[in-house]
């Protein structure tokens, strides 16, 4: 028997539309790319992207054509996403880090007819200019007053929407329908573009929403401002242009001032709560922390994922006031999978015993189903000991790649999970512990070491600033770890000193041969630490 409910399909310009009636006076604060702070609430914002997508239909996008965004976080970068998506179109993010190729690549293969672009990132378009169809239009994301000199022949954004009518009658679109597109950074091959819809969007930013919204701190005033350093070039921005219209929270919007002593400033003159990144923006912030004796007053939460958090950045937060929500996720699951938000019984653990479970990759959001198989496929128990790669299921969770058969016949195992090429363990209690990427482990005289757990013994040393524990070719052994450091200070620890530090958590084999002092690591378009460029580095490496 059927339940006899109305079907509404879930859509995304519904969450705008609730937002600006129901918090109307919550919205985007924004620190524009030319140094100016402005305010919109979400009744505004919610006029604007009524007004955009009355220009994006006059510039003739249809439904399920792509419109490409290279932009900051800001205001109307915000609004494109409500509009492309809103019309029926699909709002295609850029990662402007990404190589010449890459992004000639994924404009061509998304077949963009419009790129949305920050005055910053015009010299970029314009040098792959030639490469990009003819055909595309370029529209700068400024006014009037700031619009860049350029050769290349471009709209003003502000240009297209004044005078366009703030209301806009949406159309009533299947829920399956695609509403974003996002291209995974692809370390080996061409990147693969994972094509969101309505409703993977709108639950996903439900599963946010309820699951990390009550932990949030709100300020002196009632008021959650949420700042997302984590961009919206990159996977949603972890889904918080959704979810946080939804619960009403201020998003505070960084624009270009991604630098610690910018993030400082915005964070205390806006009086933010809390914060998301991957931990190598934390490592900035701390160090204006550090210089200016305090964090930013209002500053309790933050929110860290994308790569392992160093469990000595997590403790060094901590001490301070400031709760670690340690999350794990990956492009092809919208992305957030789990979650830091700790049970009552781990808060009143003991400081230590509490950083233990704070370190570990949380737990599942309500959604998503996690799986550890062996090397057949077999299941693994959910004993905190078994060692497996990591399968997902869910509702916010690709079941293929855009226009990409090879990439799509290969993603799901026979039981249509999606393989997320990590290595991890999950323990009674719901805890997931990322042990490494299954290509990042290092395989020792046929024994593996966790490169993750490597780096977290080493960075708990002071001499340490920052690391990547490598596994290099060896005649004998197969790999070999190496570590690659930057110094904390001018007198760097010995080899045998570092050993010695990290000997409390491994065997002896498992220790690092060497280390290799650099002067900063070399970081992926998505701000992690590049490996991949490392093991070329190392390539004509000698062991001593
Ligand atoms: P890309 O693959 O383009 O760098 P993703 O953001 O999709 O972009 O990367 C997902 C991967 O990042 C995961 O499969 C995992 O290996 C790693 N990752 C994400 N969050 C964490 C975390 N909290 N701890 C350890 N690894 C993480």
């Amino acid at each position: 028997m059927q339940g006899m409910m109305m079907h509404r399909p879930l859509s995304i310009i519904s969450i705008l539309e609730y937002a600006a009636e129901a918090h109307a006076g919550s919205g985007i604060v924004t620190l524009e790319t030319h140094g100016e702070v402005t305010r919109q609430s979400y009744g505004e914002t919610y006029q604007r992207v009524g007004q955009l997508a009355h220009a994006l239909k006059a510039m003739g996008i249809d439904p399920g054509d792509r419109v490409a965004t290279l932009a900051w976080n800001n205001r109307r970068h915000f609004e494109l996403y409500y509009a492309i998506s809103g019309i029926g179109g699909i709002c295609h993010t850029i990662n402007p880090r990404l190589s010449a190729e890459q992004m000639i690549y994924i404009v061509n293969h998304a077949e963009d007819r419009v790129i949305f672009v920050d005055a910053t990132f015009l010299p970029i378009l314009a040098a792959l200019r030639e490469h990009l169809p003819k055909e595309l239009r370029i529209v700068v994301m400024a006014d009037h007053d700031h619009m860049p000199d350029t050769e290349l022949e471009v709209f003003c954004y502000e240009g297209l929407i004044d005078g366009q009518k703030t209301t806009y009658d949406w159309p009533e679109l299947d829920e399956n329908t695609a509403a974003s597109l996002c291209y995974t950074s692809g370390t080996t091959g061409n990147p693969k573009g994972a094509l969101y819809s309505h409703r993977s969007t709108v639950l996903h930013a439900l599963m946010v929403g309820t699951i990390l919204g009550p932990a949030l701190p709100s300020g002196d005033n009632g008021e959650t401002n949420i700042l997302p350093v984590v961009p919206l070039f990159h996977v949603n921005a972890w889904g918080l242009p959704y979810a946080a219209p939804i619960i009403g929270a201020n998003l505070v919007m960084p624009g270009p001032g991604l630098d610690g002593e910018n993030l400082w400033k915005l964070m205390e003159a806006e009086n933010v709560g809390s914060a998301w990144g991957v931990p190598t923006v934390w490592m900035g912030l701390l160090g204006e922390i550090e210089k200016q004796g305090r964090k930013p007053a209002a500053l309790e939460d933050v929110v860290v994922g994308g790569s392992a958090a160093p469990r000595s950045m997590i403790e060094t937060f901590e001490k301070m006031g400031v709760n670690v929500n340690h999350a794990w996720g990956m492009t092809e699951m919208s992305p957030i999978g789990t979650h830091g938000v700790m049970p009552p019984w781990v808060n009143d653990l003991p400081f230590d015993e509490k950083m233990n479970y704070k370190q570990l990759q949380g737990r599942r959001c309500f959604g998503v189903d996690l799986k550890i198989v062996d090397e057949e496929g077999n299941r693994q128990p959910h004993d905190g000991e078994a060692i497996g790669e990591l399968f997902v299921r869910g509702n916010a969770v690709v079941s293929g790649y855009f226009k990409n058969e090879e990439a799509t016949a290969a993603a799901l195992d026979a039981e249509g999970w999606f393989g997320t090429g990590d290595v991890a363990s999950i323990g009674k209690d719901g805890f997931l512990t990322i042990q490494d990427r299954a290509k990042d482990l290092i395989k020792s005289g046929g024994e593996w070491i966790s490169s993750i757990d490597l780096e977290n013994a080493a960075m708990s040393h002071p001499g340490i600033a920052n690391c990547a524990a490598i596994g290099v070719a060896h005649p004998k052994w197969d790999e070999r770890p190496v570590l690659v450091a930057v110094a904390a200070k001018d007198t760097k620890p010995s080899l045998d000193e570092l050993r010695e530090h990290m000997s409390v958590h491994f065997a002896k084999w498992q220790l690092p041969d060497d280390v290799v002092w650099v002067d900063e690591l070399p970081l992926t378009a998505t701000g992690k630490v590049s490996k991949l460029n490392l093991r070329k580095q190392l390539a004509d490496y000698k062991h001593p």
